[in-house]
């Protein structure tokens, strides 16, 4: 038995797992299998006051619980305030507005020429390989549409990737789910492969949490396979200083010496990160650790996420400050998706009155 190791741990996660040894801390496939979900785990790690346990567990319902031990470790789960809690822990608000917004507002649905693809913009295109992800956001875009372990069939990924082989306009596809580095190695290399044999793909990209949530995903296999799909670009999310810990640093850095440039888009959250200093001490943060901050994403209004989103005139102010301070490669765009053709804007030119359309009930 590894005491250091386990002395490590914060005593709420020492009481959960008091016997997980480093290395099983350090598998991927552990975190995995001991993540933490649904209302048995949440009241494991915060009292749930007896008259909410019946809201809860409609919420839960709706929107699982879901969080790595290695993630849970980072939170302090008795501070209400805690910002890495906030984008974990289930909160009631969640199904107070079901009616009031949308569960696609990027019209996602209807730019999917095939199952799990999306075609929005010409050169790019979107394949949604896997519906799982390591956590459950409670941010999530597409927090209405995921489903657990109901990834796409091996003909689905087929009908895809004859979909981009047929659309030469195609130049980057960018990898995405749910999150794809919950598919095992070879399936991933797979289904890369599938895609870089087409001609006219020039550029793959991945977008992943694991890296931050699941940072032990990034074992030298993975990294071995990702190179040998090179030119391949890497985004992840961080959105919180104290998510760049000893591990994710690693992961990226395994990353990067891969020869796979990583990047990183932040989500605008309030309470999280909804102050300019927060995202400096991030952004620099990142750089830090070679990671590129790309973009500064205002929250989408997503059914189930409005307490979590920030008011554009605030993030505004916010983006103004970085603005003035921080250098080039510590300032990501701050950019808001529009529904329909606009697609991703940049806040800094959006009219006032596009801003009153993007959020027409707040
Ligand atoms: C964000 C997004 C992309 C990628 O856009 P970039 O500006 O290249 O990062 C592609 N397709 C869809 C549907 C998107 O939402
Ligand atoms: S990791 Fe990404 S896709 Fe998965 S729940 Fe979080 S924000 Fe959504």
């Amino acid at each position: 038995m590894n005491r250091t190791f386990q002395g490590q741990l914060p005593s709420k996660i020492r009481a959960l797992f008091g016997r997980v040894t480093e290395a099983q801390w350090r598998n991927w496939r552990w975190q995995l299998r001991h993540s933490l979900a649904g209302m048995e785990d949440l009241s494991r790690l915060l009292k749930i006051p007896d008259p909410d346990v019946r809201r809860y567990a409609e919420l839960l319902n709706e929107y699982p619980f879901r969080v790595t031990p290695y993630f849970a470790s980072l939170i302090d789960w008795d501070d209400s305030r805690d910002p890495l809690r906030r984008q974990m822990l289930p909160d009631v608000r969640e199904i107070a507005d079901r009616k009031a917004e949308s569960r696609d507002p990027l019209e996602e649905n209807r730019n999917s020429p095939v199952s799990g693809l999306i075609h929005r913009y010409r050169n790019r295109a979107v394949a949604l390989v896997s519906e799982r992800c390591a956590v459950w956001c409670r941010h999530c875009t597409r927090k209405n549409r995921l489903r657990p372990a109901e990834s796409p069939t091996p003909r689905e990924l087929r009908r895809m990737a004859e979909y981009v082989s047929r659309h030469p306009s195609i130049r980057e596809v960018i990898v995405s789910g749910g999150d794809p580095l919950l598919l095992e190695t070879e399936a991933l290399d797979r289904l890369l492969r599938a895609f870089r044999r087409i001609r006219h793909v020039e550029v793959l990209r991945i977008g992943t949490r694991a890296p931050v949530v699941l940072p032990m995903r990034v074992d030298a296999g993975l990294a071995a396979v990702l190179e040998s799909h090179r030119p391949l670009w890497l985004n992840t999310q961080f959105n919180h200083p104290r998510e760049i810990t000893p591990e994710s640093a690693r992961a990226c850095e395994r990353l990067l010496k891969a020869g796979i440039p990583v990047s990183s888009q932040t989500v605008l959250l309030k309470g999280v990160n909804d102050t300019a200093n927060t995202l400096a001490d991030l952004f620099n943060r990142l750089q830090r650790i070679m990671v590129r901050p790309y973009y500064l994403f205002h929250c989408d209004p997503v059914r189930g996420t409005r307490h979590l989103r920030a008011d554009l005139q605030h993030g505004r102010a916010i983006y103004k400050a970085l603005r003035a301070s921080q250098g080039g490669l510590c300032l990501p765009q701050y950019v808001v998706d529009m529904p329909g053709r606009a697609g991703k804007m940049p806040v800094e030119l959006l009219a006032p009155a596009r801003m009153i359309h993007h959020e027409p009930r707040e």
